[in-house]
């Protein structure tokens, strides 16, 4: 029964979603104990795709108006003509090039994370027991955070406070979506179950607490296979307020 979480998680991999890209996301912005479950990038062509389909039919209308009307006598004069007009609008993918670069997202033991911006400045976080809902449109994925006395999303770099993490161009957003909620409730509820334990050990002996009901001595570490409730009596076992 111990072991339930660990294998809930193994059951959960055996669906995790064809997105996943081992290594997507720098281990060293993450906690040293902490652990990857899912890790991808989101589609290049989502990032790029616009911006690169304008970029080359403004080349092309601009391009061909330049071959049409070309003057073999003011050459110099033409060609610098052409490059000012056509090298600003690539600079618009080039851009998104480099924020899909800097972009990952994943999912720890712990907490959704989201790497953006340009070079990755950006990192955006939330805890799984703040996590109130997963949606999908499709494409972008949204982990709506509840709003528990002013505690949100970090924005770590940003220094703001958001009520969700969002997920741009996922791949398989739907699979992504169904995994992330299996998994964000498996470990919200071990969150719960950690802290109430730990709140549990400052009154404990030997790692046993005596049940206010029958007095009898309850092991600790049966309690949250138990749902924190007395094997003997069955009478709930929680710490005092
Ligand atoms: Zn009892």
């Amino acid at each position: 029964m111990l072991g339930s979480v660990a294998s809930q998680e193994q059951a959960l991999l055996q669906r995790l979603p064809p997105s996943h890209r081992e290594g997507a996301f720098p281990r060293s912005l993450l906690a040293p104990s902490e652990r990857i479950v899912f890790e991808t990038k989101p589609r290049l062509v989502g990032f790029v795709g616009v911006p690169l389909l304008v970029s080359v039919i403004w080349s092309m209308i601009w391009g061909g108006a330049f071959l049409a009307t070309f003057n073999v006598a003011n050459w110099g004069g033409e060609v610098a003509a052409i490059v000012i007009v056509i090298a600003p609008v690539w600079c618009w993918p080039l851009l998104r090039l480099r924020n899909w670069r800097g972009s990952a997202y994943a999912l720890t033991d712990v907490r959704v994370v989201r790497r953006s911006g340009s070079g990755g400045s950006q990192l955006q976080d939330a805890r799984y027991d703040l996590v109130q809902q997963v949606q999908s449109d499709g494409t972008t994925i949204r982990f709506r955070i509840a709003r528990i006395a002013g505690v949100g999303a970090a924005y770590h770099g940003g220094g703001l406070l958001g009520d969700q993490v969002v997920w741009k161009d996922v791949e398989f957003a739907a699979q992504v979506q169904v995994f992330a909620q299996a998994f964000i409730a498996l470990y919200a509820q071990k969150i719960r179950d950690d802290q109430i334990l730990q709140a549990l050990r400052l009154r404990a002996t030997a790692n046993k607490v005596t049940c206010a009901y029958c007095h009898s001595l309850v092991d600790l570490a049966v309690l949250p296979a138990q749902r924190f409730k007395c094997p003997n009596c069955s009478a709930p076992i929680l710490p005092p307020g």
